[in-house]
């Protein structure tokens, strides 16, 4: 972090020895004052792209048609940009026209929030023209200028304003929030996936709850291009609740996908209504399989579909023995049905929040269940020790879609403690499901 903070210092040097003004600006030394770890450090300039290309060695002009070229040092990139104004934005999303400028202080009008149109130069000198130190000291995140308007050319930024305010703990002034308000239905001009990109930051940011709290009195939520689910929507502010209790639990905070399941079962989302929200927001594959995965196995336990064991909490709080047991069975079979990740990832939310985000409360069978997960000897077709290839050469058929269905038998009966992981006895049992099959 301090190496390439000095990096950063040394490309600024370099500039301003050539007779360019530079600046490190935005995000960098808004973190920087906060004492927070920062992300990308970038640095605008007077000089023009072609000058600051001929300054470094090791220079690629990555964004040449914005002004932007990175500069790598002491293996660290850098995004130089030469100061530059925006104008136009007729379709709320990009400049019709960038013009280079001499000022940086042009440059820092044409950024969004105050925190975040500020500049500082090698010495550590600060450009601050739109008050951030001072909003920085009150906590407040506003707008650069008149806020309708910059909403108006820019409809992401108010889920970055959104974002910035959980994120920092600020509160959003007051004219900033009329301002988005008046433009919150610009939102349906921002890609999809650029939403998408804003949510998975504030999910995964420092207070998740108040993100989804003002994403939900913003009205934001219900103005993206393509719908979220309704039942997402008006759940938002039930799992800012339950979402606020799982940060604020004992034991360590859940992470960002565990986070998004969190949500999901605070809105009271079926599993249909999570493969929605996820396909609308753009995220596919690992990530939306394992969310969705605990979403199902919640919409299982919890009773939505038939059969789901923890929907009988009481008796199992009151001890019934026999009720325990199914419980079990429907636990190992949820298991089966969901894999083992969503199991733990389950139970991990089950002990982040027990009473927000769990069936069942503090008291619900979990100890348990997750000892039984534990105790399963098997929990995929995989882990058993015969092979399909194997039940084909033992009974003498051709293989065909009983394959896997003898191999789900033979998996529930591991699985449930019944028959033991061996091959003889597994190909026993093989044996008999086949006869009472005929
Ligand atoms: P973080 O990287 O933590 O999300 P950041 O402030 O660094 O926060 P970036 O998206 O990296 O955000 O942008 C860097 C800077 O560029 C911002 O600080 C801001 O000054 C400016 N900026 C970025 N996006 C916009 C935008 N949509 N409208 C106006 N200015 C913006
Ligand atoms: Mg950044």
């Amino acid at each position: 972090e301090e190496a390439a903070w000095s990096a950063g210092l040394d490309v600024l040097r370099r500039l301003t020895e050539a007779g360019h003004p530079a600046y490190l600006v935005g995000g960098c030394v808004r973190d920087r004052l906060l004492g927070r770890r920062g992300g990308d450090i970038d640095i605008a300039t007077a000089a023009e792209p072609t000058a600051v290309m001929s300054l470094f060695a090791d220079v690629l002009p990555t964004g040449l048609k914005h002004g932007t070229v990175t500069v790598r040092e002491a293996g660290f990139g850098f995004e130089v940009t030469t100061f530059r104004q925006e104008s136009g934005y007729s379709d709320a999303r990009h400049p019709d026209a960038v013009a280079f400028v001499r000022d940086v202080r042009e440059d820092l009008a044409r950024r969004d929030f105050t925190v975040n149109a500020m500049a500082m130069d090698a010495d550590g000198a600060l450009v601050d023209p739109f008050g951030g130190q001072a909003d920085m000291r009150d906590r407040v995140l506003r707008a650069v200028g008149h806020a309708a308007e910059r909403f108006g050319e820019d409809a992401l930024r108010m889920l970055r304003g959104i974002r910035f305010a959980a994120e920092l703990g600020y509160r959003i002034d007051e004219s900033t929030w009329d301002g988005l308000l008046a433009r919150r239905d610009k939102l349906r001009l921002v890609a999809m996936e650029r939403v998408g990109a804003e949510l998975d930051k504030m999910i995964g940011g420092a207070d998740p709850a108040r993100a989804l709290t003002l994403l939900s009195e913003s009205g934001l939520a219900d103005r993206t291009a393509e719908p979220l689910p309704p039942a997402v929507v008006a759940g938002l502010r039930a799992a800012a609740g339950e979402m606020a209790a799982a940060m604020n639990a004992q034991g360590e905070p859940i992470g960002g996908d565990l986070r998004w399941a969190a949500l999901f079962v605070g809105c009271g989302a079926t599993a249909a209504d999570v493969l929605a929200t996820l396909r609308v927001l753009r995220y596919a594959g690992r990530r939306a399989e394992r969310i969705a995965s605990v979403a199902r196995l919640h919409e299982r336990l919890s009773g939505a579909i038939p059969g789901g064991p923890f929907g009988r909490r009481k008796a199992i709080a009151e001890g019934a023995g026999a009720i325990a047991g199914e419980a079990r069975e429907g636990w190992i079979r949820a298991v089966l049905d969901f894999g083992r990740e969503a199991a733990r990832d389950w139970l991990r939310l089950a002990e982040a929040a027990p009473s927000a985000i769990a069936l069942g409360g503090p008291d619900g069978p979990y100890r348990e269940a997750s000892r039984w997960l534990r105790e399963m000897p098997a929990a995929a077709a995989s882990e058993l020790a015969v092979r399909g290839d194997e039940l084909v050469r033992h009974a003498g058929l051709p293989a065909g879609p009983w394959v896997a269905r003898h191999l789900r038998l033979l998996l529930e009966e591991v699985a449930l403690g019944r028959a033991a992981n061996e091959k003889t006895v597994l190909l026993a049992a093989f044996a008999s499901h086949l006869r009472k099959e005929r």
